[in-house]
Formats: C-alpha cells, sequence, structure tokens
C-alpha cells in the first residue's frame, strides 16, 4: 500500500518521464476512473505543458501550463508503468498519460481503486491535510495542537491526513513500535516528551536510509518491517509477542510488552 516514501518514488519517476513534455492524450480507460475523469472534461488537458510534479501527502499533482492539475491517488495498490505508446497496454491499466515525445505512462491497478482527476485553476479536490509527515519543520507543537481535541487512539490519529499527510498503516504501526508507545493510548493523552520521541521515530520510518545495519534486512537483503504485519512472531526489541488488533476498521501490530508509553 502506497504511503509517503513509495508515493514520493513514484512522483520522482513520473517527473523524470513526463516533467516539461507536453500532453497528446489523458484517458480514464476503467469505468469506475472514468466517472471521476470523464472524456470531456480529460480533454481540458491535451496540448497542455506538464510545468510542475508534487506530492501532497498520499497525492501526486501534476501542474499544467494552463492552470489546471491532474490530481492522482494510488490508494491500495495504484503506480505507473512508464512505456511508449506503440506498447501493449497492460490488461490492469486503468488510465494512461500519452506525451508529445511518445511516452506513454499507464496507472496500472490490479483492483482499480485509483484515481485521476482534473482540477480545473483556482479549485481543488484535495482533501482537508494537514502538515507533511516528512516536513522538516515538523515540531512537537504541531502535534500537540492537532492532537489535543482527538479523543480517538494515536493510532487512528496518526493516519487521519488531516493531523499529517502521508502516513498510512503500515508507517503509523512502524513509528508507534519505534518510539515504544501503545497504539491504543489517546492521542490527546501524550505528554510533551513522547510527542518528541514520536517525531523522532516518524522521521526515522520515514527516512529513506531508514534501514540499521542489521535491523531492518534479513540476510538476504531483503526489507522486513520492525512490527508490521508480525502477528504472534517474537518482537524484535524485547522478544515479547507481536499482537494484532482492529482499530477504526484497520488492523494494528504492536508489541504490548515494550510498547507500553
Ligand atoms: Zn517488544
Amino acid at each position: 500500500m502506497p504511503e509517503l516514501p513509495e508515493v514520493e518514488a513514484a512522483a520522482r519517476t513520473l517527473s523524470r518521464a513526463a516533467l516539461g513534455k507536453t500532453i497528446t492524450v489523458v484517458r480514464a480507460i476503467h469505468p469506475a476512473l472514468k466517472r471521476k475523469l470523464p472524456p470531456a472534461r480529460a480533454r481540458a488537458a491535451k496540448g497542455k505543458r506538464i510545468s510542475t510534479i508534487e506530492r501532497r501527502g498520499k497525492h501526486q499533482l501534476l501542474g499544467l501550463d494552463s492552470g489546471d492539475t491532474l490530481v492522482v491517488h494510488f490508494r491500495m495498490n495504484g503506480d505507473w508503468e512508464i512505456g511508449t505508446t506503440s506498447d501493449i497496454l497492460d490488461k490492469f491499466t486503468r488510465a494512461v498519460i500519452e506525451l508529445d515525445d511518445g511516452t506513454r505512462i499507464s496507472l496500472v491497478d490490479r483492483r482499480a481503486l485509483s484515481s485521476i482527476t482534473l482540477d480545473k485553476e483556482g479549485s481543488s479536490s484535495l482533501p482537508k491535510l494537514g502538515k507533511e509527515a516528512s516536513d522538516p519543520a515538523l515540531d512537537a507543537d504541531y502535534l500537540a495542537e492537532v492532537l489535543q481535541r482527538r479523543k480517538i487512539p494515536i493510532k487512528p490519529a496518526l493516519m487521519d491526513q488531516a493531523v499529517l499527510a502521508g502516513l498510512g498503516n503500515i508507517y503509523a504501526a512502524e513509528a508507534l513500535w519505534e518510539a515504544e508507545l501503545d497504539p491504543r493510548k489517546r492521542a490527546a493523552s501524550l505528554s510533551r516528551g513522547k510527542l518528541e520521541k514520536l517525531l523522532t521515530a516518524i522521521r526515522l520510518v520515514l527516512s529513506p536510509r531508514r534501514r540499521r545495519p542489521g535491523r531492518y534486512t534479513d540476510t538476504r537483503g531483503r526489507e522486513r518491517f520492525m512490527v508490521y504485519d508480525r502477528e504472534g512472531k517474537e518482537c524484535r526489541r524485547c522478544g515479547g509477542t507481536i499482537e494484532r488488533i482492529v482499530q477504526a476498521g484497520r488492523s494494528t501490530y504492536f508489541c504490548p510488552d515494550c510498547q507500553i508509553g
């Protein structure tokens, strides 16, 4: 499931393939995506140059020289596939962006839950988003302020895009494990010291170089999570047993023995 680091990487891939080029075709193929980007609306992007590509939370924003913005969200499984207009379309291609140099960018998504929309200049379909989880200027004051009225536990609060933009189920669980915090703890009850610890943990898990030697990779170099998807397994810090609970309809993995803060 793409969260901030994966969407950031996708936006960079997209930039390398598309920035500065002119769109010849934007087309939603799957009916679910077509509802948000009908052909008549998609035509507004034709002949427009892609002048900026940015990530905001888990959204990718393609700024056009007309002032309009193409907004893409991968949801659960979306990804870019870069090819040319002469390639055969992958059967899971849900939308395409074709460029004047013959590049074709396919939005592939087995489950077709991704979305692509075109926001006209001056309008935005983005939901309310909090500060970026990767923002270097993010501090405990901000977290304290956005969490102070939250009567919900800290784990779903961290996943709320209006609190912090970019965190999802995986990185929220990993950050709470790093900070040794109980995911069931009420968001508003965390002390300043714990918020500081949580911030450090968020930065660590989002960092591309988060993998301290021997911690995040196994002997074959495969990436492994410290807590996510490890129900019943041994905690890598204390040897306790990782548990899975359901919070706000999503699985939360945590160690009840050392995540006690
Ligand atoms: Zn533990």
